[in-house]
């Protein structure tokens, strides 16, 4: 099949990656040129596990351009997957969503055309969009847009890190749509997934017991809510650890332990029950305040969001306090972070803890000295390097520190050379965001070790 997809962003370019690997024609189109181009040169613009085999392996089937006529030429499915970031409001920002919805309705061609939203986009949007469609067809064409297209909702649910992995053989696929056609057309185009029939990619292996992808139809608006309901729900579980996290420091329990105790009971299960600092990213704080914001329009309020988001800005406020605890006086203090994309695996850098917890320390007249193995080239373009020096390698951080904060739980950092760093250090102070090191190894190397949550 023929497809065009709008943004090639995290969820577009590997999208469209996948759909390519798995045989269709598809075009990748973004207005941003140093990223098509980057692309052309065969070169992944973000930082993803098997994005750049994948783009190997599906070379013949995805190109990359800025020429939006050519790139919706005769396509059957067209996949609006643009950003929607956060406003002052808390509400997502539609104004490229509508330019892709425009665009689309000015190209529409004499044959049927489902219309995707993949973009994460509030309740009512694909009615919305389906209407700018209709009226950019109509003013351009002067006749009615009536069975030249339908609007389908798929929401993406892909994990930064995991994304091939996601796409390839997700949890379950999501398609709205009032429109019978529109959910045939999906079904064709998702068929591989949906029955596993491929063969897997040596770099992205089927896992075990993946035999055939649950399909949920419905119809517009209720795919759209599943996309926030899920959001949402995995931001209050590490929302709940976290605030069980706290009353284990007092109570003197141990967070690891009791979120293990939960876990293994199966209404529960163990997933997203880490205490630290808390989730970041470019989904969870957008979606929840989204969320929030929708409710609002039909004068509902989410008090358990609400106070989800509340939990986890208050995690980022304790790297601080707890510092400040330990240190007394910050003013003067080098600060070493690990980590500052906002999880391992990728270089995401949307909403990090990192950037919060380096901007309270910078406030409070701290150095702050970061390392990161793969986020510091995005940093230094996003950010500049003025304001926090950046290590080469990962035990510079700890150079003269007056403490170090493991702020992003790559694997590597389990393995450093803590005794080293202990030496290195003014003060052997280790505060560990994400539960994660090993507190006997760090404390034989001669370090102090805290954690931030329990
Ligand atoms: P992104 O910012 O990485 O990419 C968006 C891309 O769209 C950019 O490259 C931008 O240049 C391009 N763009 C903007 N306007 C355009 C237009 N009119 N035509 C063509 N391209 C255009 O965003 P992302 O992280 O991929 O997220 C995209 C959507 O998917 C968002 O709504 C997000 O909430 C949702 N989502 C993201 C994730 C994730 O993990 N990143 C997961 C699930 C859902």
């Amino acid at each position: 099949m023929r497809i065009c997809i709008c943004g090639t962003g995290y969820v577009g370019l590997t999208t469209g990656v996948c759909l390519g690997f798995l045989g269709h024609d598809v075009a990748c189109l973004d207005t941003d040129e140093a990223k098509v181009a980057s692309l052309q040169r065969g070169e992944s613009p973000i930082y993803e596990p098997g994005l750049a085999e994948l783009m190997g392996a599906a070379a013949g089937k995805v190109r990359y351009t800025t020429d939006a006529d050519e790139a919706m030429l005769g396509a059957e499915v067209v996949f609006i997957a643009v950003g929607t970031p956060p406003m002052d409001t808390g509400e997502p920002d539609l104004r490229y969503l509508r330019s892709a919805a425009e665009s689309i309705g000015q190209r529409l061609g004499d044959g049927f055309v489902v219309v995707v939203n993949k973009s994460t986009v509030p309740i009512g949007s694909g009615n919305w969009v389906g209407s700018i469609i209709r009226e950019s067809f109509e003013r351009k064409h002067g006749k009615k847009a009536d069975g030249h297209f339908a609007v389908a909702s798929n929401p993406e649910f892909l994990r930064e890190g995991a994304a091939i992995g996601d796409s390839l053989y997700p949890d379950r696929i999501v398609l709205g749509s009032d429109s019978a056609q529109a959910l045939e057309v999906m079904y064709r185009l998702y068929k591989p997934v949906v029955e596993q029939n491929f063969a897997a990619p040596p770099f992205a292996p089927r896992p075990e017991g993946v035999a055939a992808v649950p399909l949920v139809t419905t119809d517009l608006a209720s795919a759209e809510l599943i996309k926030y309901a899920a959001n949402a729900f995995l931001a209050l579980k590490i929302s709940y650890i976290n605030e069980i996290g706290s009353l284990a420091e007092r109570v003197g329990a141990d967070i690891s332990m009791v979120a293990k105790g939960i876990g293994l009971d199966r209404r529960i299960g163990p997933r997203f029950l880490q205490a630290g600092l808390g989730w970041g990213g470019s989904c969870f704080g957008k979606d929840t305040s989204a969320l929030i914001a929708t409710a609002a329009d039909y004068g509902l309020t989410m008090p358990i969001v609400a106070a989800a988001r509340e939990v986890n800005r208050r995690q980022r406020e304790r790297v601080i306090e707890k510092l400040l605890g330990e240190l007394k006086i910050l003013k003067g203090r080098t600060v070493g972070l690990l980590g500052l994309a906002f999880k391992p695996q990728t270089d995401d850098l949307r909403d990090a803890p990192a950037l919060d917890i380096a901007r309270g320390l910078i406030d409070k007249g701290c150095r702050v000295v970061a390392h990161d193995p793969v986020a510091m080239e995005r940093f230094r373009k996003e950010y500049g390097g003025a304001e926090v020096k950046l290590a080469a390698h990962a035990e510079d951080v700890a150079e003269e520190a007056d403490a170090v904060v493991l702020v992003t739980e790559w694997t590597e950092y389990s393995d450093l050379n803590w005794a080293k760093m202990a030496s290195a250090m003014r003060n052997p102070l280790v505060l560990d965001g994400r539960n994660f090191l090993d507190g006997k190894k760090l404390s034989a190397a001669g370090l102090r070790v805290h954690r931030v949550a329990g």
